[in-house]
């Protein structure tokens, strides 16, 4: 059988390997924390993603792949020649830094939110004003989940800010006023042959995503705009994998670039169960070079989020998961993670024959889950 190896072991390495198991294909994850989630459904080899040994053994795979892009390039690099890495270290290197990031994307003339990189004391005077009078500083490194990110209306605000995040390197990023946040998928193979997620449409709460929902209500063109970006990312920073592109709707149609993940998103989690491909088979393919072609759900369908909240005394609240076991439609799906606030810890997936269906469903739905 085929091997697949996976630097990381959280949520998204157990879900690829979920999809990857009736593939044929066998799945090894490299992951410092003894209760990733996918320790449970691949062979998981615990150790830092840079220990010599681990890394020997993805070698040995037919190829690897990342759910995660905190992963350290070194990690990457060492793989080099010994086995295809998909995506491989450059694109990594933009996707985990947010000024490269948004460099790489206006090269290949995709538009982002203004913003300055912040690295030393000095590069603060004169910020805000150039972003717009109002914006999110965001740690250049290491943030998900809106972590890292403070909102900043004034000089002082920002400087507070930045102290606050360590005075660490940073991006301010203009405020952006949107109609919507959608997101999109692209898969390429190393043939270079493109195929393309579904265009989904995102709400986040407290700087986490909370529902997803496709069809995305966004005007007619929008996904083609969408997918000419991420035809351009895809071809411009030489993708061999399955990268998800964010993105800003503007009022007037024209689509920003939130930020790139180099990997399986959170907002396709629904075409799990849309009675199309999932987005873990479309990686999973794209990486081993199988077949591939668009993956779409059949039907509407939607996600809401399951993350970890606790009470007023501090205990942790469960959702009434018998009472949204018996909602038509629902899919629940638990990642076997410790708890904790903040943390997300499943999701529930949703269909419907029609969209007023799909809308119905999922006020029920999200009112199960706090
Ligand atoms: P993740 O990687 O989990 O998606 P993150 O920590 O990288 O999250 P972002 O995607 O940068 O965070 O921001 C989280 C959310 O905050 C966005 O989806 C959006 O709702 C809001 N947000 C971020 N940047 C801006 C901006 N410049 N203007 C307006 N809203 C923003
Ligand atoms: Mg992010
Ligand atoms: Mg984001």
């Amino acid at each position: 059988p085929r091997t697949l190896g996976i630097l990381g072991g959280g949520q998204l390495a157990q879900m690829l390997a979920l999809a990857a198991l009736p593939l044929g294909v066998r799945v090894r994850v490299l992951e410092p924390d003894p209760e990733a989630p996918a320790r449970l459904c691949a062979e998981h080899l615990c150790a830092p993603y840079t220990d010599p040994v681990g890394l020997d053994t993805l070698a040995g795979c037919d190829a690897v792949t990342l759910e995660f892009e905190n992963v350290p390039v070194e990690a990457l690099d060492a793989l080099r020649g010994r086995v295809p890495v998909r995506p491989g270290a450059g694109l990594l290197a933009r996707s985990k830094h947010r000024a490269h990031e948004k460099r790489a994307l206006r090269e290949v003339g995709a538009g982002t939110a203004p913003f300055v990189a912040i690295e030393t004391q000095g590069d603060l005077v004169g910020a805000l004003a150039e972003v717009g009078g109002q914006g999110l500083l965001k740690t250049a490194e290491l943030g998900y989940d809106g972590k890292g990110q403070a909102r900043v209306t004034s000089e002082g605000e920002l400087r507070r800010a930045w102290d606050d995040l360590g005075r660490v390197p940073c991006v301010l990023e203009g405020f952006v006023t949107f109609t919507r946040e959608v997101s999109l998928a692209v898969a390429r193979t190393a043939a270079g042959e493109l195929a393309f997620g579904p265009l989904v449409e995102n709400v986040h709460r407290g700087g986490i995503l909370r529902t997803s929902v496709f069809p995305a209500r966004s005007p007619q063109g929008t996904e083609a705009r969408a997918r000419d970006l991420a035809r351009r990312v895809a071809e411009g920073w030489g993708l061999e994998g399955l990268i998800t592109l964010e993105f800003f709707e503007l009022p007037n149609g024209d689509l920003l670039v939130n930020e790139v993940a180099p990997r399986v998103h959170n907002s396709g989690h629904l075409t799990q169960d849309g009675g199309g491909v999932s987005q873990f088979e479309a990686q999973v393919r794209a990486v081993l070079g199988l077949p591939l072609s668009d993956w779409r759900p059949l039907l509407p369908c939607a996600m809401v989020n399951y993350v970890g909240v606790t009470g007023p005394g501090g205990e942790a609240q469960e959702p009434d998961w018998e009472g949204i076991d018996a909602l038509p439609g629902t899919h629940v799906h638990l990642y076997h993670k410790g708890g904790g606030a903040g943390r997300k810890l499943g999701h529930v997936n949703l269909v419907a024959p029609d969209k007023q269906a799909l809308r119905e469903r999922l006020t029920a739905l999200e009112a199960r889950i706090p």
